[in-house]
């Protein structure tokens, strides 16, 4: 299975994305994850990515899509993955079709978490509280939502029209969404 996850800050794609890896036995590729282990380890990547993520705004296309291009090309993913957090802009939807052809494959579906904005910014503020996370101050979550809307939703539309495109409601409780996402997951599967 080739899977996306994909949705807003704070949907809930990355405590989801284990019971798809779990399932499928795929990698779970978060490229949020990955540029926040490389800030931690100080890495060139990490060095330049920090100021945008900081910001709450977007990291430039062409780092994220070296990124997840070498990424992709390892061998843990070449049956399968999902990924969390990419794409996020029409240019990373177009580049991520040309890595998967390029491997002789194509993606089998995309999960999209649908959550309301104000219950968005009420779990971003308390994993603030809980975790710290440098971007889940109230200014930077509004710009993360603020990029959302105007850059990530829009670049959805090709999957739509693609037929790939599951909406899942993302609100209640962890083991509720668990539960629609894999159900969607598995539609996926008998029509992919
Ligand atoms: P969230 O979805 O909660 O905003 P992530 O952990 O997925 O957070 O990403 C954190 C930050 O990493 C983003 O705000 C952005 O700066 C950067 N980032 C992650 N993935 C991408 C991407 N595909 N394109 C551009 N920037 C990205």
């Amino acid at each position: 299975m080739r899977l996306i996850l994909f949705g807003p800050p704070g949907a809930g794609k990355g405590t989801q994305a284990s019971a798809l890896v779990d399932r499928y036995g795929i990698v779970h590729i978060s490229t949020g994850d990955i540029f926040r282990e490389n800030v931690g380890n100080e890495t060139e990547l990490g060095l330049q990515a920090k100021r945008y993520m900081d910001a709450g705004d977007l990291v430039p296309d062409e780092l994220v899509i070296a990124m997840v291009s070498d990424r992709l090309g390892q061998d843990d993913a070449r049956d399968g993955f999902l990924l969390d957090g990419f794409p996020r802009t029409v240019a990373q939807v177009e580049a991520l079709d040309d890595i998967v052809a390029a491997q002789g494959h194509a993606l089998d579906a995309v999960i999209r978490l649908i959550v309301d904005d104000d219950e968005l910014v009420a779990r971003l503020l308390q994993r603030a509280r809980e975790q710290g996370r440098s971007d889940d101050t109230r200014e930077v979550i509004a710009n993360r939502l603020a990029n959302y809307r105007a850059e990530t939703e829009p670049a959805v539309t090709a999957y739509r029209e693609r037929g790939i495109l599951h909406d899942v409601d993302g609100e209640g409780d962890v083991a509720e969404v668990r539960e629609r996402v894999l159900v969607a997951a598995a539609q996926a599967e008998d029509t992919g």
